[in-house]
């Protein structure tokens, strides 16, 4: 077998619709509640924020959902997108484990992302929106956002972490090209950024005061919707066409995978890879082994409570059901912005809590490491969240040759790292340190928790 091999699908093969997990769930996730009465939120409420057809994948039940034309048309620029063996690493690390990764860094955005913002643009273009509001953390979402919204004709509006804002100005800047406007947050745009403001004026911000302020600013108008990047139903489930395709190229390889890996910031990454292996094995096919990996300094899965919690830190989304640090706890500046969320997607808690997943956590200099190798390798420099999957991956492949055996592992490589190389240039002067979170923080953090009957 020669050392590139690529497994690669037709324009046809690009699936024409997505695959809803709640279809084939033994139970059904607890349901998202409105944040003063407490009783499940209905259409009606979510309304201000999400373009009816959004709101409705949201809450369906249906196994497979059309993808629409048009957002199939955007898909074929980039998608199917490839799913290597990584060969290379595997001569590397002198294991009988077969490694396979789906490339998601091929999008015009550099990571997974584009594959929701396309199709979320599109309903809000289809139900006459004219603006849409969102946060970001790394800048991938806003990336991504401002590309679909330039595509459909719609005024976006990005709230970035303010540390991420200072740390990646070029992300910014690709932004800025599409047309979307970039405010760092904390800003003064907003109550909710003020508050924060005025407590804590040096506030390097966190992906939950730019949800808040984001939706803020989203309700304030009628021609104004906001996006979600990550946690909710209908952003999973955009991103199972990378598990669909993968699936079919599987059959390409005529194999299967044992373990499934991806890195959880909100989820959905994860939830797009895993969820079709997954309703296969709940269907009564092949059982996987699924590994979230997410960042020690971060640590919702691993260390964090089931509860029901707020999205945001000035409690403006609904509550819903997920792990959770706590909606006011701000995760120590580490490179891997995209994960630095508190919270998590309520499909990926649901599932862990029946067991049928196993996170992981790791520091963030093992990581770099592990994704440097990958870079010699395999020729690909991997997102800083993307070395979460690659360090598990590797983890995985030394295990199966300490145990001798073969496994098949696959894992997301979710994005590459081009607009990362300042984390990787601290990483490379040693200057980048592992961080732990802070117990007490979190605690303090856990404690405010809403008390939900
Ligand atoms: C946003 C992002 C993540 C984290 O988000 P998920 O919803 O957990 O996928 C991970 N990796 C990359 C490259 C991202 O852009």
């Amino acid at each position: 077998m020669s050392d590139t091999v690529k497994y690669v699908l037709d324009e046809k093969d690009i699936p024409r619709h997505w695959y809803n997990i709640m279809a084939d769930l033994p139970s059904p996730p607890p349901p998202v509640l409105h944040p003063a009465t407490h009783q499940p939120v209905g259409p009606d409420d979510l309304a201000p924020l999400f373009p009816m057809a959004v709101i409705q994948q949201e809450v369906s039940q249906e196994r497979e959902i059309e993808i629409p034309e048009p957002v199939r048309e955007v898909y074929r620029q980039w998608r199917p997108s490839p799913l290597f063996r990584a060969r290379r690493l595997e001569k590397m690390l002198d294991t009988p484990a077969r490694i396979y990764y789906k490339y998601e860094g091929v999008s015009p955005a550099g990571s997974h992302k584009p594959n929701t913002a396309i199709a979320q643009a599109f309903y809000n273009k289809q139900e006459g929106v004219k603006r849409i509001t969102t946060e970001t953390g790394a800048g991938q979402w806003g990336s991504s956002l401002a590309l679909a919204g330039s595509l459909f004709g719609l005024e976006i509006e990005v709230f970035m972490v303010k540390v991420s804002f200072q740390q990646k100005p070029y992300r910014r800047s690709f932004m800025e090209t599409f047309g979307a406007k970039c405010i760092a947050s904390p800003s003064d745009m907003t109550e909710a950024g003020r508050a924060v403001l005025r407590e804590h004026p040096d506030s390097t911000g966190s992906l939950g005061i730019a949800i808040s302020e984001a939706v803020e600013r989203a309700v304030q108008r009628d021609d104004t919707k906001y996006a979600l990047g990550s946690v909710l139903n209908h952003v999973l489930l955009h991103q199972t066409v990378i598990g669909l395709e993968a699936m079919k190229q599987f059959d390409l390889a005529g194999d299967y995978p044992d373990i499934v890996i991806a890195p959880t910031g909100g989820g959905s990454n994860f939830g797009g890879i895993t969820f079709p292996f997954l309703g296969e094995q709940l269907r009564g096919g092949r059982k996987i082994d699924l590994v979230a990996v997410e960042p020690s300094a971060c640590p919702t899965l691993t260390r964090g409570k089931y509860a029901y919690d707020f999205g945001d830190t000035a409690h403006l989304t609904p509550l819903v059901k997920m792990h959770t640090l706590g909606s006011t706890y701000v995760p120590p500046g580490f490179h891997a912005g995209g994960l630095r969320y508190h919270g998590m997607a309520p499909l990926v808690s649901h599932i862990t809590d029946l067991g049928l997943v196993r996170p992981r956590a790791y520091q963030q200099t093992e990581c770099f490491e592990a994704g440097i190798l990958f870079a010699k390798a395999e020729g690909i420099i991997p997102a800083p969240e993307a070395n979460h999957g690659v360090k598990a991956a590797i983890d995985e492949a030394l295990r199966c040759k300490e145990e001798g055996v073969s496994r098949a592992i696959l894992f997301n490589l979710c994005g590459h790292g081009h607009f990362d190389m300042q984390a990787y240039r601290d990483y490379l002067d040693g200057k980048l340190v592992d961080q732990e979170y802070d117990e007490s923080e979190i605690a303090m953090a856990l404690a405010g928790l809403p008390s939900v009957a």
